[in-house]
């Protein structure tokens, strides 16, 4: 798996500090299940923030969540490498992504909220979109973090594949368009339902010509 687009340093320090919500971990461990690259940063940034912060350790992440978070130093095999989609989705989901109960949210764009622990905050969601389709140009509020896990869309920002993440900034606009033989299924995370279900809503409006 060639990856080229990553978690940015912001993202991997409140990794590293454990003060990441569940839904965005939940990315960001998919992301490091299968980047050596991330894995050796997020070690880094965790070896600053003890050298930092010694004595202070963060909460243990809870194991109630459909989609285990990892810590630093917890993400160390490419054990996702042959698998379909990520080993923590893969137990959340049990089984394929055909499998997954899609639903319509628009022409060619499907979506499948994950649940996440009770009181977590935040959104986490498949969104799998068909072949050739052009998503309408649209800006990403706040923290919003989206992993390919399978074919590829094109931006902007380039080309992002399997593995790949987008890190967005808050004041990134694009307009992408998902791989015309492959489509693209992705895992996207917000943290905050009501900006993420925001952006949702823009993004699908045009699409059902509502
Ligand atoms: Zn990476």
């Amino acid at each position: 798996m060639k990856i080229t687009h990553h978690l940015d340093d912001a993202t991997l320090m409140s990794c590293a500090a454990g003060s990441q919500p569940e839904a965005l971990a939940a990315v960001v461990s998919s992301h490091l299940a299968v980047c050596p690259r991330c894995r050796a940063e997020l070690k880094q940034h965790a070896l600053i923030g003890e050298a930092l912060f010694e004595g202070l350790r963060p909460e243990p992440v809870t194991r109630d969540a459909p989609v285990v978070a990892f810590r630093a130093g917890e993400a160390t095999a490419d054990e996702t490498e042959a698998c379909e989609m990520p080993a923590a989705l893969h137990a959340a989901l049990n089984g394929r992504f055909d499998e997954v109960p899609w639903r319509r949210a628009a022409p060619g764009v499907w979506h499948y909220p994950i649940p996440l622990s009770s009181g977590a905050k935040g959104d986490l969601r498949l969104l799998k979109v068909a072949p050739g389709t052009k998503l309408p140009e649209h800006g990403h509020g706040g923290s919003e973090l989206t992993l390919i896990l399978d074919g590829s869309y094109s931006d902007e920002y380039g080309t992002f594949r399997r593995g790949d993440v987008a890190d967005l900034g808050d004041d990134a606009e694009h307009r992408p368009i998902a791989d015309p033989v492959h489509g693209c299924i992705c895992l996207a995370a917000s943290d905050e339902k009501p900006r993420f279900t925001g952006m949702i809503a823009r993004l699908l409006q045009p699409l059902a010509g509502l």
